[in-house]
């Protein structure tokens, strides 16, 4: 699936440059030094961090493998230049290619999500997230936001986070019966509060968000609506999830999870907002942008705008349903009874009360399955230890495997908890997780 993306032109383009021009000019202070030859102890590590993405089997729902295009962009000359200011409209000289590129990103992102605006400078998710609280709102204002501990994102109001430093937080949870958010209850709560803006998105909630009755609730108290979709961007691109586009005031994503772009983010709003976001982000917030970062956002959307994206997508869910069910059949509860998405929680409690979430995803890391540890709705234990870990099907999925590898990593994860305390059975697992990863490689032909 990876492989099948055509490579960008630019390296050889690149490399060219960097050989005719460079070599005569700055050799002697290492211009032209390969990462490999100059510095080969980051190389090692760099190259280690390769070996583990391959041999092991990531089932971080905000993680996925950028493609070997998307890494190219990254890696260009335009790391080299600053172009403070939006496209056209710089205070560099110079930056025609940077307007060309921005434009292309910020019209391929329009058409991909039928935005009427879209800023493709944020760093990342939580730099997009403070500039729209800072452009649409004012210090001491009231936002109605999730919990942490149920699915939130520290942007969304964790008290150490500048969200809950300059920002009155409300926050709404799932119910303590159905483990889903009432939207009732979330109505009720925005009556009391009257904030000034609702958020509507998650980090850890397995079940889909139906926008149009969360834009009833912000019309109800007169309140912005704003959708942080970074979890689940890819599948709304897709056209798997509910779009919250046409509902929703400002809309913000990550570019690098479920959408399997570089790092980084993107904030989507109405027309009469553009004005007031644009100037937030520079120069409110940031300096130049990342015009590498930005190149290979372009790049990720014009993959997301193929046509079998919207198939990974619906595999990305049906890998989802498929490990979900057969966790369920090995005994396992999981919050809400399963998912609609990308991602599931495994309530550990339901084996033994004995297990916190950082001792299993360990246990599962010796065994060479990478998951993480995460608070269940209504958790006894602190974020640090955790009742829960967390699991999702982006990275696995884009290694091209399907519902069959599914019941054998729920089997796999399944044998890693309960026989947990046996080594013999931990190097077993370790074996079949290597097999089954040199049966999906990545990257097939990438060398640092
Ligand atoms: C990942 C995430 C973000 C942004 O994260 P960064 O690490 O700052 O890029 C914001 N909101 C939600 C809901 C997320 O899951």
């Amino acid at each position: 699936m990876l492989q099948s993306v055509p490579l960008s032109v630019i390296k050889p383009y690149y490399i060219q440059y960097a050989c005719l021009n460079t070599r005569k000019c700055y050799s002697e202070n290492r211009m032209n030094s390969s990462l490999q030859e100059f510095d080969p102890q980051v190389f090692e590590i760099a190259n280690e961090d390769l070996i583990r993405q391959q041999d092991t089997l990531t089932l971080i729902p905000s993680e996925n493998y950028a493609s070997k295009a998307v890494m190219q962009a990254q890696a260009t000359v335009l790391a080299n230049k600053y172009a403070e200011g939006y496209p056209y409209q710089r205070y560099y000289n110079g930056c025609l290619p940077c307007d060309k590129i921005e434009a292309l990103a910020i019209e391929r992102a329009k058409a991909l999500f039928n935005a009427e605006h879209v800023n493709v400078q944020p760093h990342a998710g939580t730099q997009a997230n403070m500039a729209i609280y800072q452009a649409l709102l004012k210090p001491g204002d009231t936002i109605l936001s999730m919990k942490l501990d149920h699915g939130g994102h520290l942007s969304h109001g964790l008290p150490q986070n500048f969200s809950g430093y300059y920002y009155n937080i409300i926050h709404y949870g799932v119910s303590p019966d159905t483990e889903l958010i009432d939207l009732d209850y979330v109505a009720d709560l925005a009556k009391e509060h009257q904030p000034e803006m609702v958020v509507v998105g998650a980090s850890a909630y397995p079940r889909l968000l139906d926008f149009s009755e969360w834009r009833k609730i912000a019309d109800s108290v007169d309140a912005y609506l704003f959708a942080d979709i970074s979890h689940i961007a890819g599948l709304v691109a897709g056209k798997v999830h509910p779009d919250p586009i046409p509902y929703s005031h400002v809309v913000s994503t990550t570019t690098h999870k479920t959408l399997r772009g570089p790092r980084g983010a993107i904030i989507m709003c109405k027309s009469e907002y553009a004005g007031d976001i644009d100037r937030t982000v520079f120069p409110g917030l940031q300096g130049g942008p990342f015009m590498h970062a930005i190149l290979a956002r372009a790049v990720a959307f014009k993959e997301a705008l193929q046509p079998g994206f919207g198939e990974y997508q619906a595999q990305i869910i049906r890998n989802a349903k498929t490990l979900a069910d057969q966790l369920m059949k090995n005994g396992f509860r999981l919050v809400s009874g399963g998912t609609d998405n990308h991602l599931m929680l495994i309530d550990l409690t339901s084996i033994t009360d004995k297990l916190s979430g950082r001792q299993a995803a360990n246990y599962l890391e010796e065994a060479g399955i990478t998951v993480n540890k995460n608070t269940i709705p209504f958790d006894k234990r602190s974020a640090n230890s955790t009742s829960g870990i967390r699991l999702g099907t982006p990275m696995i999925t884009s290694r091209g495997m399907k519902e069959t590898e599914m019941i054998v990593i729920a089997d796999l994860i399944s044998e890693a908890i309960k026989q947990r305390k046996k080594a013999s059975s931990r190097k077993r697992i370790r074996e079949k997780v290597r097999e089954l990863c040199q049966a999906f490689p990545i990257y097939e032909d990438l060398n640092l």
